[in-house]
């Protein structure tokens, strides 16, 4: 069995889809296929629960509608039937859905629709097409506790996988990525960008011989090719190093997705869906080190800095305490840095900062700054480290031999 992992890029019209189908039908073995949400149709969900909770309704249907309109175009120019056409995004979000009292139990209710749309079109598109399939639901399987919006999945939720994977005699499975369900059948999502940890723990689950992640890079490349004309292709790569290149904010993987497999030793593959015949990646178990200088962009951080208040600041009993809010507030922090007198640390940008900002402030003198970017070069060289900082505003900086970091002003 093997677990194939389609992104919203690759399913975000109808070609996509077909795309899928060509690649799915060529694949021999026993298939488990993880889909995203269509395009992106997460962010326009996002945007129907900003709507709702911001009590414009009607903006929150408009937006709806418009993603009705859209699944329910493709579907028809994949030659479903009306009758399935209809079937698509077919609730009321602002009648079916009550406004809950948990923001983010509420934005689960609503966006986990993306992925359950996108791979109910896939499922009967390749049934249509001869690829017999069963569409299994993860609000159903893959249980989580109600930590909505980074819902993290109990390790129960295996066996009902394994059971439902196992117990079906069928040569394909569709299924979503991205979302779960509490055991009591609350809808739950991952994490944003979390389809890649879905397919890594249902490979991890049932023992698959390999992951695939279908992108529309080549492959793991040494830089964004959209911000470098040139990259070079990495071939592989150790999981350590997979992890460290995903948390510097490699987008081409989500950080979580490489301990599932690592720990049950399954090889992840990372593939052009444009190109099925080109090897792409493989991140395995190798001693190889990756020996071309790789570029990575952290985008939209926030760099702050906290000061003693007064003259009794323990640098060890600051840290807890800071972390301690950090944690609570679910800030991701891309960096650390200390002194005798402050720390900073540099976090991704999101609708929680402010509140955390403000309760560290209770303790802290505080300041930050907004709209950086964190840099990371590993392998880097002395010629690298001066070509890459001329001309940039540099607001801090790490390295050590092999790594450089800079959180730098976005331009
Ligand atoms: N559809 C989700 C998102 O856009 C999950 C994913 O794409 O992996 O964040
Ligand atoms: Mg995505």
């Amino acid at each position: 069995m093997k677990v194939f992992k389609f992104g919203g890029a690759s399913v975000k019209d109808a070609d996509g889809i077909k795309n899928v189908l060509h690649i799915v039908e060529q694949e021999p073995n026993d298939l488990v296929v993880v889909v995203s949400a269509i395009g992106k149709t997460t962010n326009a969900l996002e945007r129907v629960v900003n709507a709702r909770w911001e009590h414009r309704d009607e903006d929150a249907i408009n937006e709806y509608i418009a993603l009705r309109q859209q699944h329910q175009t493709i579907a028809q120019q994949l030659g479903l039937t009306k009758d399935f056409q209809n079937t698509l995004f077919d609730i009321n979000p602002v009648t079916d859905i009550p406004l809950m009292t948990n923001y983010d139990e509420f934005y689960d209710a609503i966006v986990c629709q993306g992925e359950i749309n996108s791979s109910r079109i896939l499922s009967e598109f390749l049934q249509t097409h001869g690829v017999t399939n069963q569409l299994l639901m993860m609000t159903e399987l893959l249980t989580t506790d109600d930590t909505f919006r980074e819902a993290k999945v109990d390790y129960n939720a295996a066996r009902r996988i394994q059971d439902a994977i196992r117990q079906q005699q069928k040569h394909v499975y569709v299924t979503q990525g991205f979302i779960g369900g509490t055991k009591d059948h609350r809808p739950t999502t991952l994490g944003r960008e979390g389809s890649d940890y879905t397919a890594a723990l249902l490979a991890n689950f049932i023992d698959a011989e390999s992951v695939t992640i279908w992108k529309d890079v080549n492959g793991i490349l040494n830089a964004d090719p959209r911000l470098t004309p040139q990259t070079i292709l990495i071939p592989e790569l150790s999981y350590d190093e997979a992890v460290e290149l995903a948390y510097s904010g490699a987008q081409v993987i989500h950080p979580k997705s490489i301990r599932p497999v690592e720990n049950k030793k399954i090889p992840l593959y990372v593939r052009p869906f444009t190109n099925p015949q080109a090897v792409g990646t493989v991140i395995h178990q190798t001693n190889k080190r990756v020996n071309v200088p790789v570029y990575i962009w952290r985008k939209n951080q926030i760099l702050i800095t906290m000061r003693a208040k007064d003259f009794s600041f323990i640098l060890e009993e600051s840290l807890s305490h800071i972390f301690d809010i950090i944690h609570r507030h679910r800030l991701k922090v891309s960096l650390i840095q200390s002194s005798a007198v402050t720390i900073s640390v540099c976090v991704d940008n999101n609708r929680y900062v402010e509140n955390a900002i403000e309760e560290l402030s209770n303790a802290f003198a505080v300041t930050y700054n907004m709209n950086l970017s964190l840099l990371t070069i590993r392998g880097t060289t002395p010629q690298i480290l001066q070509r890459e900082q001329d001309g940039r505003e540099i607001l801090l900086s790490q390295t050590t031999r092999r790594t450089a970091r800079f959180v730098v002003k976005e331009k």
